[in-house]
């Protein structure tokens, strides 16, 4: 067995932790260094030369590659079991480079309906102004992709869970319909991370991430990673991230992704199980009108999640009877948990996506994505469950706390 194929059949966590990196290379030490530097000399003209003619290996300037960078590059690429990686400077860093770099105007991208804010804009109204035919179907429902797709549709692009709402795509259903129409598929994999699915091992082209989320895990960072093809993960380097959107990530967000990578695993694991044990618990109180985490039995995919998710993740939407102003007034009451947008990190954190991540979708474009004004987007820390759940009880019953009563009628704007 050669030696790259060896280590590609070690375990998921042995690769999070040593992929990439040989300790012996770099005087013993036992993390890797950090190249902070913007430039690389080079022996003679002629090896420059070469460098930048892609004939012999090596970094030349760090907008393209750097030693650091590198390392997360082929330690992510191992881990979703695709060719090659690229790191960037946040998720939409890697979204962006992409697109510009695959697509031409004429070109048709069919999108999930649902889709993380900011995706969704840049879609809809950065693309779809540069002559990019951006179209939009419930992917949850492989027929609607069927029934649109045509010659023109080079790309197919979702979230599996979609944010916020948790609804599932199944991979290799879209990928068979996509790639019988000559069209790519590339999957935003933030929630579920490799550990939960790899989309390549279903069909995808492309995966990307919000680093910032579960990869990195401490909410200390933003980033972003995109793997694919050796070609076409070149082709975006030396086009999308190096000349149309410089959104390079620098060695020592690199640094801190890796030291996230390596309890990834522990971490989703971790995650997952607190979730179901809060998702179980929400959906038996009576002042809450439905919860959507695909481990439930209630959860109309839960079928397609065991067959597609080893874990079901950290994060659970909920709406709450009562709507929207209910759902403030629980927000407001909590006294752990945390009031702010991301998710996946150490903390756990309560948001509202009408009026917080997904405000920038018109109130029709949200109604038209499934994102009710009442639903409320809560990611399960690694605090102890049981302090998660007594945050969640004591909010629920309403404590009177004066202190809580003040931020409950001051929320009028939030
Ligand atoms: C946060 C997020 C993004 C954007 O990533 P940034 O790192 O904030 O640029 C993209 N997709 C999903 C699903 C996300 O949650």
């Amino acid at each position: 067995m050669s030696e790259s194929k060896r280590k590609q059949s070690q375990g998921f966590a042995t690769r999070a932790i040593h992929a990439a990196y040989d300790p012996l290379e770099e005087q013993g030490a036992l993390t890797p260094p950090m190249h902070v530097t913007s430039t690389f000399a080079f022996d003679s003209a002629e090896q420059g030369a070469a460098r930048f003619a892609g004939e012999a290996p090596g970094h030349f300037y760090s907008r393209i590659s750097n030693p650091t960078v590198e390392i997360l590059e082929r330690r992510m690429a191992s881990l979703e079991g695709a060719e090659a990686g690229l790191a960037t400077a946040s998720g939409m860093g890697a979204i962006s480079a992409l697109m510009w770099s695959l697509l031409r105007p004429g070109d048709e991208l069919i999108t999930d309906s649902t889709l993380y804010g900011c995706t969704h804009a840049f879609f809809h109204h950065g693309l779809a102004e540069f002559g990019i035919r951006v179209r939009h179907a419930d992917l949850s429902q492989p027929a609607n992709l069927e029934a649109i797709i045509g010659s023109r549709t080079r790309m197919v692009f979702f979230e599996t869970p979609a944010n916020p709402t948790m609804r599932l795509v199944d991979i290799s259903a879209i990928c068979q319909i996509a790639h019988r129409n000559g069209a790519q598929v590339a999957v935003d994999n933030t929630y579920a991370t490799p550990v939960i699915t790899r989309p390549i091992e279903w069909g995808a082209d492309f995966v990307v991430h919000s680093a910032t989320k579960y990869l990195g895990g401490h909410g200390d960072l933003v980033a972003g990673v995109l793997v694919g093809s050796e070609d076409a993960i070149r082709h975006v380097r030396l086009t999308g991230l190096k000349d149309f959107t410089g959104a390079v990530m620098s060695p020592f967000t690199a640094f801190l992704v890796m030291r996230g990578l390596k309890t990834l695993e522990i971490r989703m694991q971790r995650q997952s199980a607190t979730a179901l044990e809060v998702a179980r618990w929400l959906e038996k109180q009576p002042r809450i009108q439905r919860v959507h985490y695909p481990g439930l039995e209630s959860f109309p995919q839960h079928a397609l999640a065991r067959r597609q998710m080893s874990d079901y993740s950290g994060v659970i939407a909920f709406e709450l009877k009562g709507g929207l102003a209910a759902g403030r007034e629980l927000m407001n009451r909590l006294q752990m948990i945390h009031r702010a947008v991301s998710l996946g990190d150490a903390e756990s954190l309560i948001q509202h996506p009408a009026s917080m991540t997904h405000s920038i979708l018109s109130p029709e474009e949200r109604a038209e994505h499934g994102i009710s004004d009442d639903l409320v987007r809560l990611s399960i820390g690694l605090e102890t469950p049981a302090d998660i759940l007594a945050d969640l009880a004591q909010a629920l019953a309403g404590s009177g706390d004066p202190q809580v009563e003040r931020n409950a009628t001051s929320s009028a704007s939030f």
